[in-house]
């Protein structure tokens, strides 16, 4: 089946992150089983806060607001824009429960190598940068470049400064209809401006591959049980002295919980 995405008054720079975004996020397993639930969604991209509206299918998405993360075992790190993009769309699959948003984003970030936070509420601040991929692993700025592949930056310092990484896309020209290189995409947008992916994701034979009881139950269960958790006591958010410290854990490897 083909996905369409409705995609009103995107830009041609939106154009450009979005599918790079996309062909990020459909690395992760865990993602691109639900890849095709998002056929017939509304994505709003432009600089405002990431959010979803999901009785109506609608995403409104920030594609330079990376976001400082706390793991269940006080790491800090930044999850990419793209990692923004998926919280909210599991929001318009999966309903207006956090625990359940965050269960579904941890599943993504961990196939990806994005940092996790252990609940909701763990996370700190915003952080712009220029490049939808932009993340930290294990203390590691990373993003993909033009060509598809990763690239490592500098050591992650618990700030909310990102280094410039490039922006990763090739600039998409004005005007619609436009169609990426088949060699390279298999995106196109048609002549009303909406996104076109024809990646061809077949159903599973038996039916049950894109439904949430695919999920295992127990790694569920334990973010579910967290829904009004308190946020995480460590916070190591700003470089100040007293906190200094606690920004040492920064670069400490990321342990998956399966
Ligand atoms: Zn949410």
């Amino acid at each position: 089946m083909d996905v369409h995405i409705q995609t009103p008054k995107i830009t041609p720079t939106g154009m450009s992150q979005l599918v790079l975004t996309l062909q990020y996020i459909k690395q992760s397993p865990n993602f691109a089983l639900f890849y095709p639930n998002m056929d017939g969604i509304t994505i709003n991209i432009g600089n405002l806060p990431t959010t979803a509206l999901p009785l109506s299918g609608q995403v409104n998405w920030n594609p330079y607001q990376g976001l400082q993360v706390i793991s269940d075992t006080g790491i800090l790190g930044v999850q990419s824009p793209a990692m923004g993009l998926v919280h909210e769309i599991a929001h318009v699959i999966f309903g207006h429960n956090e625990a359940q948003a965050t269960a579904f984003e941890t599943r993504v970030a961990l196939d990806l190598g994005e940092p996790t936070r252990a609940n909701y509420g763990a996370t700190g601040s915003e952080v712009r940068v220029q490049n939808v991929t932009q993340h930290t692993d294990n203390g590691q700025w990373k993003a993909l470049d033009q060509g598809g592949a990763t690239k490592t930056g500098a050591t992650y310092d618990g700030s909310t400064n990102a280094p410039n990484m490039g922006l990763g896309y090739i600039p998409t020209p004005p005007g619609f209809p436009w169609t990426f290189s088949p060699t390279v995409t298999t995106f196109s947008w048609d002549i009303k401006g909406n996104l076109v992916d024809k990646s061809h994701w077949q159903l599973p034979p038996d039916g049950q591959q894109f439904v949430p009881n695919k999920f295992d139950a127990e790694f569920l269960e334990f973010h579910l049980g967290q829904e009004d958790s308190a946020t995480v006591a460590a916070l190591p958010i700003e470089l100040t002295d007293a906190q200094h410290d606690a920004v040492q854990i920064v670069g400490v490897p990321e342990s998956a919980p399966y």
